[in-house]
């Protein structure tokens, strides 16, 4: 089946999201004895591979001898259009099982608008979409993240959710399979063993009733819990992915995240994420830094990024910072996340090692004093405005600012307050504003809970009125995705056969503004004759809701908050409020000069590629070179500027999809090296796939491999074109063969004649073409032989498994070898 797969991602768009291999991924085998669970993020790769939770449960898991755990991301919609023309089961990466042939897929649910993602991922594994359809033989659905909340809303899809941490919860799962496994015993025994672990859901022993008090969701088994708990686990550094995988493909997180707390102390009233990830919970400093080193070394990775929801809360960040730079390996950047106006110090941005012409990013969420105050975002116009003016003095040139509309007491003032609040920063800063609106959703489990969603017609005005009024850069998240968001967030049972509808009528990736239509929904809901509307309505106090059998939170405490929020409509400034008095001055990020040492050692390498990395876009390529250099140790010379890189020269560009004999890599290193010894520690740290061809010493640095190699030689295999010969000496014989290709929009046509050395018939079945190249005049030889014979490129492409053979330099008629 891979054969066949792996020869048409020629033309499936980022092919390197479905190849594995990376470096760090795990392959065990022996998979029968073991209980083997599939991680399954319902986004695709590159925003999948950022989410920390899933590697961490990959690293546990893994780490065990009685389970195994493999990853599946949402295929994109063309790959997806693929496998379910070709009858082809979603599987997953490392040992590319289906997903039905697991003991446990697991899915991490960060939104509410992943959901339709899911069923597509369950329906193309080969999985029933509903709990109660599966059988013995179908692997447990479970689910976890800040969308378990408040499960309700897709409780039918799902066998067990569990609440909180995964961590410890993960290995108590896999102990009562592992035990199901060997006794043999009913799925129905399974999910009552299940739900008895603390912390876990499975709504099918869970019944709904609604009445005049709200909705109750209550037990059908006597000895289950009425209210389920969420879990929460101690940050332990053992249960860290040490050796974090090393995706080819960018990803929305390419680099090492720390994790350098969790939860957060501070609980505006909006945010569901300090219900969701729990108590405030820091990681010591010495784990921080051992796990830095370790995974810098395992990776080579040129950047880290320390996250938890407020990063500059840590205690003590800058000394950490201040260890960070001293143990790193190599230069590195160092980004912080989430920061917060009211502790962006001076010291903070001036060890994040980024040159100050980055972005930052805050978020004052409203335009009044007032108004944050009574959102519980303690922050004043003061602190924002010195932040901003501190930033824009050491030398920032982007700040992204993000407010939020529909505010739970907004009045008609806090509005033009925004926009005002943006003209103070402009007027004081240099800064370049943009500027980000979402509409405000109450979310369950939050002080807001109750609260109404503001219609859609005052947040529409109010969003048109700031997108006029701000003289900077505004962009608003989708009006109608946030509606179905703030719907399906307070929702509950009866939104199953909803979600269900919505996606059979072709809802998919509704968090992309691209793909998501909010009429497929109205439709859904309409069939099913339910109002979207009913569920933004404000909630009564007293009122059972949907999800207070799941406990992230104490309710009392909740609706106290939110009481006082109400009362106090004319809040005052909290004493904790710490605003900073002085205007500190940055430190002056240095430029690095080049390497120390005057002297350079420049070694040559020449690679192959085969699979799975001829999957690889050339600057895929360039990274995963670039990684495996800084991992092998070897002593590298790097570029001078504020973001030093090392000094590597790569050959010319190869397409997706072509194998090669023939990549070139020069190296710049500080000191003389032994081959032997350079080649030995190089050998441990090549990706599959790549393989060593020669390394070299050279006498001095050439001129660059990228502008002096001119001629590529390809190898393709001849798949019985009929009369290849005669159209070859036919087509070699003309002075012109015209060719279109797409530039800049408009279509122009190209004599590719004389970029055509050679080409002919070699060894069995193979077919050499010679190929010159430069900036300004290239051609693909898929296209030359599409013209030559005759045939759609398309169809041609999956056929010749082109290789790249030779590069070469032609100098006064005659082919030099690099
Ligand atoms: S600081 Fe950020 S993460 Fe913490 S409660 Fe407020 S919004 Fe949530």
């Amino acid at each position: 089946m891979w054969t066949k797969i792996e020869k048409n991602l020629i033309n499936i768009r980022k092919p390197g999201r479905y190849i594995d291999g990376e470096w760090n991924s795990i392959h065990k085998t022996g998979a029968d004895n073991l209980v083997r669970v599939c991680l399954a993020f319902p986004e695709i790769y590159e925003i999948g591979m950022a989410n920390l939770g899933l590697l961490i449960l990959y690293q546990i898991i893994n780490q065990r001898t009685d389970a195994l755990a493999e990853r599946v991301y949402n295929p994109g919609i063309d790959f997806a259009q693929y496998l379910r023309s070709e009858n082809i089961r979603l599987f997953s990466l490392e040992s590319r099982t289906p997903l039905n042939n697991f003991d446990i897929v697991g899915f991490t649910l960060q939104s509410e608008l992943v959901v339709t993602n899911v069923l597509s991922m369950l329906s193309l594994g080969g999985i029933p979409l509903l709990a109660s359809e599966r059988q013995d033989k179908f692997p447990l659905v479970i689910a976890g993240g800040p969308v378990t909340i408040n499960c309700e809303p897709v409780a039918e899809f799902f066998d067990a959710f569990v609440l909180g941490d995964g961590e410890e919860v993960i290995g108590e799962i896999i102990e009562v399979v592992k035990k199901h496994k060997s006794e043999s015993t009913s799925r129905m025994d399974l999910l009552l063993a299940i739900a008895r672990i603390n912390g876990v859901y499975v709504p099918q022993f869970y019944q709904t009733r609604e009445d005049k008090n709200g909705i109750t969701v209550q037990p059908v088994v006597d000895d289950l819990a009425t209210t389920i708990t969420r879990r929460i686990a101690p940050l332990n550094r053992a249960n860290y992915p040490l050796s974090p995988i090393v995706p080819y493909v960018q990803t929305t997180a390419d680099r090492l995240t720390v994790e350098i707390a969790r939860g957060c102390w501070r609980k505006c009233h909006f945010c569901q994420a300090t219900s969701y990830y729990g108590p405030w919970r820091v990681r010591s400093e010495e784990d921080i830094l051992f796990i830095i080193s370790e995974g810098l070394k395992h990776s080579g990775f040129s950047e880290i990024s320390l996250v938890s929801l407020s990063s500059s809360d840590y205690p003590g960040i800058e000394s950490l910072l201040e260890k960070i730079q001293k143990i790193k390996p190599w230069p590195i950047k160092i980004s912080l996340p989430s920061l917060r106006c009211d502790c962006f110090s001076v010291g903070l941005a001036g060890h994040l090692g980024d040159k100050p012409s980055g972005s930052l990013t805050f978020a004052p969420e409203a335009g009044t004093e007032r108004l944050r105050q009574a959102i519980g975002k303690y922050l004043s116009d003061e602190q924002i405005l010195e932040t901003a003016i501190l930033a824009s003095r050491a030398g920032w040139r982007q700040l992204k600012l993000y407010f939020m509309v529909g505010l739970p007491t907004e009045t008609a003032a806090d509005i033009p307050a925004i926009v005002n609040l943006v003209k103070k920063i402009k007027k004081l800063t240099n800064l370049n504003l943009s500027v980000t609106i979402s509409p405000f959703v109450p979310k369950p489990q939050t002080p807001f809970q109750w609260v109404a969603m503001e219609n859609p017609e005052t947040l529409k005005q109010k969003i048109d009125y700031l997108h006029k009024n701000i003289s900077a850069s505004v962009r608003a998240h989708s009006l109608e995705s946030a509606l179905l968001e703030g719907v399906i967030a307070r929702g509950d049972r009866r939104l199953n056969p909803v979600i269900r509808r919505a996606w059979e009528l072709g809802a998919r990736f509704d968090h992309w503004d691209e793909y998501f239509d909010f009429r497929i929904w109205e439709k859904a809901f309409g069939e099913l004759g339910i109002d979207w509307r009913d569920y933004l309505q404000p909630i009564p106090l007293e009122k059972n809701l949907a999800w207070d059998h799941l406990r992230f939170t104490d309710k009392e405490v909740l609706k106290k908050t939110l009481v006082s929020c109400w009362k106090e409509n004319q809040l005052t400034a909290r004493e904790n409020i710490s605003v900073k008095k002085s205007l500190a001055v940055f430190p002056i990020h240095k430029k690095i000069a080049v390497s120390d040492n005057p002297y350079l050692y420049y070694w040559r390498l020449r690679w192959s590629r085969q699979m799975p990395v001829r999957y690889l876009s050339h600057l895929e390529q360039i990274e995963a070179f670039r990684r495996m250099y800084r991992r092998s140790n070897w002593p590298l010379a790097y570029s001078g500027g504020y973001a030093p890189q090392p000094i590597i020269s790569f050959g010319p560009a190869i397409s997706v999809g072509y194998l090669s004999e023939a990549e070139y890599t020069d190296v710049a290193l500080t000191r003389k090296m032994d081959i032997s010894v350079l080649r030995r520690m190089l050998l441990s740290e090549i990706p599959d796939g790549f393989q060593l061809i020669s390394l070299k010493p050279l006498a001095r640095r050439f001129a660059s491999l990228e502008k002096s190699i001119n001629v590529g030689e390809y190898w393709m295999r001849d798949s019985g074109w009929p009369e290849v010969a005669e159209k070859i000496s036919e087509g070699l014989a003309q002075s012109e063969i015209i060719i279109e290709k797409e530039k800049n929009g408009k279509i122009e046509k190209i004599n590719v004649r004389p970029l055509i050395i050679d080409m002919k018939l070699s060894e069995p079945d193979m077919l050499k073409l010679i190929l010159r190249f430069s900036p300004h005049q290239n051609v693909k030889p898929e296209k030359i032989l599409a013209r030559m014979f005759a045939e759609n490129e398309e169809d041609l492409k999956p056929q010749l498994l082109i290789c790249r053979r030779n590069l070469f330099i032609e100098f006064a008629g005659k082919l030099f070898q690099p």
